[in-house]
């Protein structure tokens, strides 16, 4: 029988609409969901591939040790050595849904010490979202985005999110006096449409045209904005003077404005929400991340380890036994000796959707479920499986279970909790002041097979080129 499922697609934060045409479970075509608020049924490459990945004839569809195939059972019996020690880890890939995270959070409580738990975020994303999240900015809807009157683009927004230069471009060509304006190291395709572009140092300039919209502003910006005005002004900013003021007189004047942002400096992030405060009402931010549930898994998981906290144990010898799922850390951390690191170990277990670098050094791999393949709750929209998982494929949520019975403990039951809005006040803007001074630190961003159908599956092209050597 064939029926027509939706879904979302989870290759960035946008959560565009997507259709997916199945016959008795077999996913046979992706069609386009013309009634989608956010792409109004347009999908950008990344989307355009979503079939691919359920379909693609490099899936890990059966669990293996050293190379042969064994049953989930016997999988489960090995990988279930590990945990309960406190030599023991688990780093999960950032693709989760909320109902995972949460399964994440109990297993850390329940079978390993918290710090020896990680959610791997390749980009900063969770960094960036959890810097935001108790800064009390008003964030822009779709909705915000085609009324806004002064956009501005910080770094490249449209790579990440390509629907959201529908949104933008329509904004900006509604009325002849509207305008898009880019802040980025360097001049991009979307330097080509901007009325103001600020580029060099981003830190630097969203820091100048802060402090050129407190300077504007004058006694009617807000207290706690005035309190750093004199550690501002003394600051030597490497900004584009002119370029800064008409872009903050631009912003300011707009009855309603938006700063599109894409970053994986936390820094940045918190910046770009200082302008808007300042500047006042109807001046929102919209954030666009890579991991589409980002935001959900931060709210969901909190307090657990970092993935280089983990690995420098690995490295030091103090964690021993790693299960890994979904994560490729050795492509993840390419100026990291990760390979040499996950070599020490008496124990790794890999799980992926696909074969990559760390599960080529596991002795057992476990075949992992795509998002389209399983229930859970993405972007904050719950969202059921529009296929069975391929072969023996599981969810991460349902692997974790699996070994939580085998070593019979008890999922602990855990209560996240995020810390409350901020205060704002002269404190908060010293501190954002002496965070921006600092050179920032960009980590590496690797798509990571899972993640990024363009990247890993297209652009490598190695499985055309392993069908055509008859693999
Ligand atoms: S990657 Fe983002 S912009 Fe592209 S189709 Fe998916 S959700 Fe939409």
């Amino acid at each position: 029988m064939t029926e027509t499922k939706h879904n979302i697609c989870t290759l960035c934060s946008m959560g565009c609409g997507l259709l997916i045409e199945v016959n008795d479970g077999f996913p046979l075509a992706l069609e386009y969901e013309a009634d989608c608020p956010v792409s109004e049924g347009a999908l950008c490459a990344k989307g355009n591939y979503a079939l691919e990945l359920l379909n693609h004839p490099f899936r890990l569809g059966e669990p293996t040790k050293n190379g042969s195939v064994i049953g989930w059972d016997a999988a489960i019996a090995e990988v279930a050595q590990a945990p309960c020690s406190p030599k023991s880890a688990l780093i999960v890939e950032g693709d989760l849904s909320d109902e995972e995270a949460r399964s994440v959070m109990e297993f850390a409580c329940a079978c390993l010490q918290p710090e020896n738990v990680a959610i791997s975020f390749s980009t900063n994303d969770d960094k960036v979202v959890r810097a935001l999240n108790n800064v009390p900015v008003p964030r822009a809807s779709i909705d915000d985005l085609k009324s806004s009157v002064c956009t501005i683009a910080v770094n490249d927004p449209f790579s990440v999110g390509p629907v959201v230069a529908r949104w933008v471009m329509r904004a900006r060509n509604a009325a002849r006096e509207n305008t898009l304006n880019v802040i980025a190291a360097s001049e991009g395709i979307i330097s080509e449409f901007a009325t103001v572009k600020l580029t060099g140092l981003v830190r630097a300039s969203l820091l100048g045209l802060l402090k050129k919209l407190i300077e504007i502003k004058g006694d009617s910006a807000p207290e706690w904005a005035r309190a750093a005005a004199d550690d501002i002004a003394g600051l030597n900013v490497p900004e584009d003077e002119a370029g800064t003021a008409r872009l903050a007189q631009e912003f300011l004047k707009a009855p309603s404005a938006a700063i599109v942002l894409s970053t994986s400096d936390p820094v940045e992030a918190r910046l770009a929400a200082g302008c808007c405060l300042v500047a006042g009402a109807a001046k929102k931010l919209f954030l666009v991340n890579e991991y589409g549930n980002a935001s959900g898994i931060s709210q969901n998981a909190v307090a657990l380890g970092s993935v280089r906290g983990i690995l420098a144990k690995v490295a030091r010898g103090e964690i021993d036994a790693l299960i890994v799922l979904g994560a490729d850390l050795v492509a993840s951390y390419p100026k990291t000796d990760v390979e040499g690191a996950l070599r020490k170990l008496r124990f790794l277990a890999a799980g992926a959707a696909f074969p990559n670098k760390t599960t080529a050094l596991a002795s057992v791999v476990l075949p992992t479920a795509i998002w389209l393949e399983k229930d859970g709750t993405f972007n904050g929209m719950p969202q059921r499986a529009v296929a069975p998982p391929t072969g023996a494929a599981l969810p991460y949520g349902d692997i974790l279970e699996m070994i939580e019975r085998e070593t019979d403990v008890k999922p602990a039951h855990v209560t996240a909790t995020l810390e409350g809005p901020i205060e704002l006040n002269g404190e908060f803007m010293a501190h954002l002041v002496s965070e921006a001074t600092e050179p920032a630190v960009a980590p590496a961003i690797i798509p990571s097979p899972t993640r990024f159908a363009d990247g890993s599956v297209t652009d490598h092209l190695s499985w055309p080129q392993a069908l055509a050597a008859g693999m």
